[in-house]
Order: C-alpha cells, then sequence, then structure tokens
C-alpha cells in the first residue's frame, strides 16, 4: 500500500516524520488536523514491526480496551480480550484508512543533520529530503542482541533471535534452548511447549504479574489506580524504570498467567541465567530458586497495591487467596548441558534488543545512545521523539499511552512553527548559499 499520491523527494516539508508504526501515524494524525504540511517515511510497510517481527500465535499483552490510537480506539466486541498479531495488523490498518496520512513505504533514512541554516536534511534510500522538524518514530527495539558466544555454538544447531520466531514448525525436530524469560521468551517458550516440544528455558531476574486478581484484569485495576498516568519523573525508579524488563504474563486464550513453575511441573526443564558455552556445552548460573521467588514476589507486592487501593476506596471486590507456588527447583538442578547429546535442535535467543541511533547525527545523546529529551522535545530545536519506552508514562512505548504524547507533540510542533519557519527562513536570506556551505 503507498498512500502518497505525489512523491517529490527533494520537497521541503515543514515536518518530516521518521517511521510508520502506531507513534508515527498517530503524530501524523494530530498534524494532518492541524493542517501541516508533513510526511511519513516509513522503512518497510505501515505497522512493520507487528506484521513481521512477531511470532504466528502472538497476541497483545494488553488488553483490547487499551488501544487508543488517536481519533480510533478499539471498538470490537472483545474489550477485555487480547488481539492476535493479524487483528492488530487490521486495527493498524483501518486507524491509517481511517483519516489517509500522507505516507512513503519504502524509505529508509540513512542520515539526519541539520545544515548551517538549520534545516534538517535526511539522506534515504529514495533520495533526500528536508523539513523545519522531525519526529523520530522508529521505536525501541532496532538490534536483536545475541550474546557473541553464538558464534561457538555446534554448526547443526539451528540458532534464531526472538524477533525471527515464527511457530514451532520452523525450527528442525528436538529440543529448543529458549534463553531469556522477558515477555517474548516465557510467550515462546510457551508456544514450543503447548506445541509438545521439549523445551530448556534460562530464567533470569525478569519480574512477573498476575493476569487477573479480585475479580478484574490487573491491568484493569492498576488503570483504576492511575498507575499509566504516572509520569517518568514521579516514578520511583525516575528514569531507571526505562531499563526495567517488563512483566511476564500473556494475553493469550482470554489471557492467563505465565507460572514457570507449573511449566517445570509440566516437564519444562528450567536453569538459572545462561552464562556460557564451551564444547557445545552450555553453562548456567546458580540463580534459579532466586528468580522464581523475586519474580513471584513482584506479583504479589501488586496485589498487595490492589488490596490498598480497595480498602481505601471502599470498592466491592471478591476476595482471593494468594498465589502458592507449586514447585520448587531441586538441589541438583543441572549447571550445564550438553547440547548436542540432549538432542537440542534450535536455540532462541530471547534477550531482548539495543536501540540504534548512529544514524541521527545531533549532539542529543547521552553518551550511552540514549536521546536526551523533555516527554520527546530533544534540545535540538525542531528534533522529537514519539514512542520511546516510559518516554512519558508507561503507556508511551504502547498502544494505550501514544495518542497522549502525539498530542503532546503535535502542540509543541505547532506552537514552535513560527519560531522554526522564521529562524530557517531568516537564516536562509541572511547567509548566500556558500556562506551557509562555509557556516
Ligand atoms: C514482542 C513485543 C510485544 C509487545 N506487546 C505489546 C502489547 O501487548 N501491548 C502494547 O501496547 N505494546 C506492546 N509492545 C510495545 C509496542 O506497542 C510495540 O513495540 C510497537 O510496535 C511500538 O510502535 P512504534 O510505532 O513506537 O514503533 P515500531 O512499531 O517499531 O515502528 C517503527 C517503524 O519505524 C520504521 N523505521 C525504523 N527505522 C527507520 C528509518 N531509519 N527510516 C524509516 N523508517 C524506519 C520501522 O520499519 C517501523 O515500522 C510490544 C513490543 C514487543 C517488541
Amino acid at each position: 500500500m503507498n498512500l502518497l499520491t505525489t512523491q517529490d523527494p527533494d520537497r521541503h516539508y515543514a515536518v518530516l516524520i521518521i517511521g510508520g508504526g502506531q507513534a508515527g501515524l498517530s503524530i501524523s494524525y494530530y498534524l494532518k488536523q492541524e493542517g501541516i504540511d508533513h510526511l511519513v517515511l516509513e522503512k518497510n510497510r505501515i505497522g512493520h514491526a507487528w506484521r513481521n517481527e512477531r511470532w504466528d500465535t502472538f497476541c497483545l499483552v494488553t488488553p483490547n480496551w487499551q488501544c487508543t490510537l488517536p481519533g480510533f480506539p478499539y471498538n470490537g466486541d472483545d474489550p477485555y480480550g487480547f488481539m492476535k498479531k493479524d487483528d492488530i495488523v487490521a486495527y493498524i490498518d483501518a486507524f491509517v484508512a481511517s483519516f489517509q496520512p500522507p505516507v512513503q513505504e519504502g524509505v529508509a533514512v540513512t542520515r539526519l543533520h541539520r545544515d548551517a541554516d538549520g534545516v534538517y536534511r535526511l539522506e534515504t534510500t529514495q533520495g533526500n529530503y528536508s523539513a523545519d522538524q522531525v519526529v523520530i518514530a522508529v521505536g525501541g527495539y532496532h538490534l536483536p542482541v545475541v550474546p557473541r558466544v553464538a558464534e561457538k555454538l555446534p554448526a547443526g544447531i539451528v540458532q534464531i533471535h526472538s524477533s525471527d520466531y515464527l511457530n514451532p514448525q520452523s525450527l528442525p525436530a528436538g529440543e529448543v534452548l529458549v534463553v531469556g524469560t522477558g515477555q517474548s521468551g516465557c510467550q515462546i517458550a510457551e508456544d514450543l511447549h503447548l506445541a509438545g516440544r521439549r523445551v530448556h528455558l534460562c530464567v533470569g531476574d525478569a519480574p512477573r504479574v498476575a493476569r487477573t486478581y479480585r475479580g478484574k484484569d490487573v491491568v484493569e485495576w492498576l488503570d483504576k489506580m492511575k498507575y499509566y498516568d504516572l509520569p517518568v519523573d514521579r516514578h520511583p525508579l525516575g528514569t531507571g524504570v526505562r531499563e526495567k524488563t517488563n512483566h511476564y504474563v500473556t494475553g493469550r486464550d482470554g489471557g492467563r498467567d505465565i507460572d514457570l513453575r507449573k511449566f517445570a511441573l509440566e516437564g519444562m526443564q528450567l536453569y538459572g541465567r545462561f552464562e556460557g558455552l564451551d564444547d557445545g556445552v552450555a553453562s548456567f548460573g546458580p540463580g534459579l530458586a532466586g528468580y522464581l521467588d523475586g519474580a513471584d514476589a513482584v506479583s504479589e507486592s501488586i496485589k498487595d497495591s490492589i488490596d490498598k487501593f480497595i480498602e481505601a476506596n471502599g470498592i466491592a471486590a471478591p476476595t482471593e487467596a494468594r498465589y502458592v507456588p507449586v514447585w520448587q527447583p531441586p538441589a541438583d538442578i543441572p549447571s550445564s548441558l550438553d547440547l548436542q547429546g540432549s538432542n537440542i535442535s534450535a536455540v532462541v535467543w530471547c534477550v531482548g534488543f539495543r536501540t540504534d541511533f548512529s544514524w541521527i547525527e545531533e549532539a542529543i545523546f547521552d553518551g550511552r545512545g540514549y536521546p536526551g529529551h523533555e516527554r520527546g522535545v530533544t534540545g535540538a530545536p525542531g528534533l522529537y521523539f514519539l514512542g520511546l519506552p516510559w518516554q512519558y508514562t508507561w503507556g508511551s512505548g504502547r498502544f494505550s499511552g501514544i495518542a497522549r504524547d502525539a498530542q503532546y507533540l503535535s502542540e509543541h510542533i505547532v506552537a514552535h512553527r513560527g519560531r522554526r519557519q522564521d529562524a530557517v527562513g531568516s537564516a536562509r536570506t541572511t547567509m548566500s548559499p556558500s556562506m551557509s556551505q562555509a557556516a
């Protein structure tokens, strides 16, 4: 689908938006309402991450009612359910059809810099563009992390990153080692386990959350408790929360807990953290019991805060017995695994992603690759980020908070539009082309 009617790569835009996921499309929605000349540049297809970087049985972890794209909240018949991959893609496509954003697909921005006139210059795989203001909406999951030790895996074993995992049938017959227990690791381990594959799972310190408690989805309680309105600067962890692993839980089959202890009872082999690989033998750290206890403790502490909220507000809610661990790791949990000797045919690395903003030539980064910003507004005039995890609130990098952040940035862009045009325009009139090149 190409939504742009006229393509002119040399044209100057008031605003260019890089990335056609839910974030880039959401800001386009507001800019279009304001009548601001803009274009969304998308490297692949709109909604690419949902279309192409999720496995076949993927479904949302967040309930459908939290899908509140601007002017287009979820209006299906299952608000408390969890959309599957195809439904999510259809939701994005319907959002796009509802307001027809100007989008150019198949255009990757390879370099972004500001010239001496203050104009943003974008080099792309399809020519050059320029703009007064630029919104970078490329998500926060760019480079799949695979540990260097992966190079030492025996050649006959297939290895993939979670973003390339499709389904159990796509992996060769045999047992599977899944490394990592964030959202993706736990759900992929479950997907393989439900398909009858023998799974070996390296567990880390990711927290978990119960799906429901005292008659409601925990997300609904947290929403009532205004957790999703808590700005990052008022969070007890401050901006440190941006580095925390997400809590694991699933929306599969209508939603349920992910309890790794239950998986162990059903035959999944759990280990501590993946530590290394030598001569085809993987080694694991000793912390399994502590990681399982830690995940449960987080889940129970969330229930504690729900109890307090219910009590403080006099809410009538059914009582519910607390979680009792259904399995404890025995003392002789293996600390190593001979991969080929154990018939491991595949390894799925579920250890996350890194950001890659190396194509952005502006001195706005913190030395570790994270952009300095205040609610997405950077120190470079007219340059913005949108859709970063915990950019402003929990929902910033998710469906639930993107409209609020996009609206905020749109208002900022409109307010600064005159000033940016004046700055760029006066630089153009007071400097000849040769002077501006020399500056
Ligand atoms: C496994 C997983 C599960 C998730 N589950 C949920 C969930 O249940 N609920 C929820 O609300 N959120 C969830 N999220 C978080 C979030 O909603 C998604 O990551 C979502 O895709 C973010 O949208 P986005 O527009 O910010 O970024 P993306 O969807 O990543 O979109 C960025 C776009 O930018 C394009 N792009 C990148 N670089 C360039 C470039 N240089 N030039 C041009 N285009 C470029 C990409 O092709 C992409 O289409 C999940 C995330 C992951 C990874």
